[in-house]
């Protein structure tokens, strides 16, 4: 009751925080409208930004392609004028007055007549009655220096779907899902997928995990899945002392159609650690043929916790999404997390100590075959999205 009556006496200020609001029952014409009421800013200019890359990724994303007709706001309702530095940056005049930016955004996985080098499994996706894909770099921006407040995100989801992500939400009906993050950096760490459920959900020691499956052809589902990782878990857990270093964790595989009309290369697919979830883009295929390509890569993400999700040098800690600073580590990051990837699996029984060696020597054949061997790895790494990008695949 104290509590309550101290509460009562403290001036109503609003705290500071972006709030996003988007509603997944109005896409028109394959475009969402993005709502964001503005934290209040004090300077009379104010720059708008999408990410130029994420972490995780060596390459360049440019989000900003995707979005459109960026507009600002004042309390009246009066347009702010807004003009575009470049491709991933706008610059809002009178911002001190501004209240709202909206703009329009389209999804990457179908996106025609845009170049682009997004990762299908760090883009968007956007399928009325199917699936929706919400990594957030390429829906929600940012305004430049105002990173570390909280980012509301309300979302409007069509009847009958769910939202898998390991982000716990602020609150959920049949109509709308409310989350929050603290600040940016953790909002990107969440990716969300709408989808009409196919989920299981497993505990493996401290860890729920959750495993969600979008597949049109409906040959995988998530129990045969959970079934696989179930297994693979429990020896991380052993690996790694006993105790998984998550409490929640979300395993979030998109499988699209054999000849999808998607944006990215032909063949392209894969799939991208965050600190509590990761995320797959895949071939649909027979589930007894995914198996040990999904186990394999889904082991790989989840070592990505230990690092570069936890140990990682300053250049990943203190990420910079508006340029490429690369780190010289990614021996560390993606060499190391790849080797436990396997050597879990050889430790705890899970595949016989010839397989694991045959694995290893045809990784080292494809390093001698099809790159340059005499490249240091830290040298690839600093030139991960540029010079060496074509020697990326080495590590
Ligand atoms: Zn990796």
């Amino acid at each position: 009751l104290s509590c309550g009556v101290l509460l009562a006496t403290l001036p109503a200020a609003a705290q500071n925080s972006y709030r996003y609001a988007l509603d997944l029952n109005a896409l028109r014409n394959d475009v969402l409208t993005v709502d964001l009421q503005t934290p209040k800013v004090s300077a009379a200019s104010a720059t708008f930004s999408m990410p130029k890359i994420i972490p995780g990724t060596y390459i360049i994303a440019d989000y900003g392609k995707f979005i459109h007709d960026v507009q600002a706001f004042d309390a009246a309702g009066k347009a702010l004028p807004v003009k575009q530095l470049n491709v991933n940056q706008w610059r809002i005049s009178g911002s001190n007055r501004m209240t709202r930016i909206r703009y329009q955004v389209e999804d990457i996985f179908d996106a025609v007549g845009v170049k682009h080098q997004v990762y299908p499994m760090c883009a968007t996706n956007f399928e009325p009655g199917k699936n929706f894909s919400l990594n957030f770099p390429g829906l929600l921006g940012y305004l430049e220096g105002v990173r570390n407040i909280p980012f509301d995100v309300q979302i409007a989801k069509p009847e009958g779907m769910w939202a898998s992500t390991s982000l716990e939400p602020v609150s959920t009906d049949a109509k709308t899902d409310r989350f929050s993050a603290p600040n940016l950096d953790e909002l990107y760490n969440y990716p969300v997928m709408y989808t009409l459920p196919d989920t299981a959900t497993v505990q493996v020691g401290n860890c729920q995990v959750l495993v969600s499956v979008y597949a049109p052809g409906k040959q995988v589902h998530a129990a045969q899945i959970a079934g696989w990782m179930g297994d693979l878990l429990d020896a991380a857990r052993q690996y790694l002392g006993g105790r998984l270093p998550a409490d929640r964790y979300a395993f979030l595989y998109y499988f699209h159609e054999k000849g999808a009309k998607h944006s990215f290369p032909p063949g392209l697919g894969g799939a991208l650690e965050h600190p509590t979830s990761s995320f797959y883009y895949l071939q649909e295929a027979p589930a007894e043929q995914l198996k040990d390509g999904i186990v394999d890569m889904s082991s790989h993400e989840f070592f990505h916790i230990i690092t570069p999700l936890t140990i990682s040098s300053r250049e990943v800690k203190e990420f910079n999404f508006d340029k490429a600073v690369m780190s010289r580590h990614l021996w560390l990051y993606e060499g190391v997390t790849e080797y436990t990837a396997h050597h879990v699996q050889v430790k705890y029984g899970l595949i016989p100590p010839q397989q694991f060696l045959d694995r290893l020597a045809q990784k080292i054949t494809y390093s001698r075959s099809a790159f340059i061997d005499t490249l240091a790895f830290t040298e690839l790494s600093t030139g991960a999205t540029d010079k060496w990008a074509a020697q990326y695949g080495n590590v």
